[in-house]
């Protein structure tokens, strides 16, 4: 038997006939882009969520670009944000010319309240938080200093549709939520997708706009915008997949935690809860291990598919060398990328494949 690190191919069978019939009825409407699907889910993603509204838009990073965007921040102001995420958080804010300030993870792999209050400086105007890997990041203690210091905050929740603090949503904690329903998502679509969530009315709409061109009336353009819309057959099928999102995570927990409870070898670091399992709904499960080319090796052998996540931060990547960063500047963050590694987790993943991974890893 072979587990590989993800199948998409069982997440679409488990609701195979209701995704089916959703495609073919968008199919026949004769309607396919902003249309009554879309406005559907953007209402039924907004009320899962408890958040006011909902506007999707045509991937994770378009709703990052234009949330720092909508900010109405000016060019080189500073926005904090952690070290080790995935690159599409720092590009939301350089696309703006804003300035991001990088800080080190504390060890649940999100940005650390601590250390973002000390690099605040009369430059910084945002923070972005990240919540990686599906665990939410402090939210209560990170929004206590965004109000102390008057900052704007936007939240990457691209990996945690549905994880929460005592009931209140990933997503719904600071000014703007992003989301990507990308198909690898615990949300994921069947292409490409995003959203945010935001609080007042005129936001929603300042996002409608900037979505279609930067217009508001057909064929009046209000400002350079995008093109950045969501499918209504994206939409349709997100819609299926949302009413069985909580469901979907809990059956990701339940995987996460027999690993947490079975998995007992020094040679792997297991992840640490931060807000017990309301607070992380697995979109990844991410161990560390010294020797980390070894244990591939040896998942490989076992047929167990792993992937890192990621193998190079932000700051050392050849997109930002530009900064003049070296090795050496972001010591945890780099340790993390040289350390950390994905067991299989997915919908539809068997007992018997949590067994063999959990069997090999055990006799590693
Ligand atoms: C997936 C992801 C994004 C980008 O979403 P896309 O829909 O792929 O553009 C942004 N941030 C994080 C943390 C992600 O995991």
């Amino acid at each position: 038997m072979k587990v590989p690190h993800n199948r998409l191919d069982r997440q679409f069978d488990l609701l195979k006939d209701e995704y089916l019939q959703a495609a073919r009825q968008v199919l026949e409407s004769g309607w396919y882009v902003l249309g009554p699907q879309v406005e559907a889910f953007e209402r039924e993603f907004a009320e899962y969520n408890d958040a006011p509204f909902c506007v999707g838009l045509a991937s994770g990073l378009d709703a990052l670009i234009l949330a720092f965007d909508l900010l109405g921040l000016k060019p080189n102001d500073e926005v904090i944000v952690p070290a080790n995420t995935y690159i599409a958080t720092i590009m939301g804010i350089t696309r703006n010319g804003l300035k991001p300030v990088l800080v080190e993870p504390d060890q649940f792999y999100n940005l650390d309240p601590a250390r973002l209050e000390q690099a605040i400086t009369p430059k910084t105007r945002a923070i972005c938080a990240v919540h990686l890997y599906g665990q939410i990041a402090d939210m209560p203690a990170i929004m206590n200093i965004a109000e102390k210091h008057h900052l704007a905050v936007v939240e990457d929740a691209a990996q945690a549709h549905g994880a929460s603090i005592h009931g209140k949503k990933a997503g719904t904690w600071g000014d703007i939520g992003c989301f990507s329903f990308y198909p690898t998502k615990n949300l994921g679509g069947f292409g490409d997708g995003g959203a945010v969530l935001v609080k007042d009315r005129k936001l929603a709409d300042d996002f409608k706009m900037m979505r279609n061109y930067g217009s508001r009336v057909t064929y009046y353009f209000e400002r350079v915008g995008y093109n950045s819309r969501l499918d209504e057959i994206q939409a349709a099928l997100l819609r299926v997949k949302l009413k069985h999102l909580d469901r979907l995570n809990q059956q990701r927990q339940q995987i996460a935690r027999r690993y947490l409870e079975e998995i007992n070898n020094p040679k792997i670091i297991l992840p640490q809860l931060r807000f017990g399992m309301e607070g992380h709904i697995f979109h990844l499960f991410v161990i560390q291990t010294e020797d980390r080319d070894a244990l591939i090796r040896y998942c490989d052998q076992h047929g167990i598919g792993t992937k890192i996540h990621y193998p190079q931060p932000p700051h050392l990547s050849q997109a930002y060398q530009q900064w003049g960063l070296q090795r050496g500047s972001f010591p945890i963050t780099e340790s993390m990328a040289d350390h950390v590694l994905s067991l299989p987790i997915y919908n539809g993943m068997s007992p018997e494949e949590v067994d063999l991974v959990i069997d090999a890893l055990n006799a590693y």
